[in-house]
């Protein structure tokens, strides 16, 4: 199901009707989507009065975009009636929150396990390594370069490596290799 969210100037309208609600006589503030956002629903910046919301995540639970909204635009409103030096979500940010009918909630529950294969992509290993003992042949694939003593033979950092791309194919070709052709390879 595709939902349409609001466009940014509609919760910027809104934003700063939450401000004039708490009494804040500056109600300048700046909302946007941003897409770069991944497990955070919405942050706030203070000295610029700016929101980013994150599409992705109010888009798989658009009835908490007004409770994110009412959280960021509290942040900035506390910042502008009592200044830099109060606790992030302290009693100031949670009156303002009460006042405006949302929970003092910290935290959202939407689900967000799946918008963290990106991460885990840069993560991903790009080699895998074969390690021959030169002694007793013993032959190890690792997804990373691991000296010390052989499994075999016991003897320390007696090993030729060869490294392949992490890949089956790349795999399959380090398993072909011979003693003979790693040696060869290291010259
Ligand atoms: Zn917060
Ligand atoms: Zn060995």
């Amino acid at each position: 199901m595709r939902v349409t969210l609001p466009a940014a100037d509609e919760l910027q309208r809104r934003a700063a009707e939450l401000l004039a609600g708490w009494r804040v006589r500056d109600t300048a503030v700046l909302v946007q989507w941003n897409e770069r956002l991944t497990t955070t629903a919405g942050r706030a910046f203070l000295r610029g009065g700016r929101i980013e919301l994150n599409p992705v995540l109010l888009g798989r639970a658009p009835d908490q975009l007004p409770m994110v909204l009412t959280h960021e635009a509290a942040h900035i409103a506390a910042f502008r009636l009592f200044g830099a030096n109060i606790q992030p979500h302290g009693r100031h940010w949670r009156s303002l929150m009460r006042l405006a009918g949302h929970e003092p909630a910290v935290t959202h529950d939407i689900p967000v396990d799946d918008l963290r294969p990106a991460a885990k992509a840069r993560r991903r290993r790009r080699y895998v390594y074969l390690r021959v003992c030169e002694r007793c042949g013993d032959r190890q694939l690792q997804p990373a370069p691991r000296y010390g003593r052989c499994v075999g033979c016991e003897a320390r950092d007696s090993f030729l490596v060869m490294k392949a791309p992490a890949t089956a194919a790349g795999e399959a070709a380090l398993s072909r290799l011979t003693l003979a052709d790693v040696r060869a390879a290291h010259g």
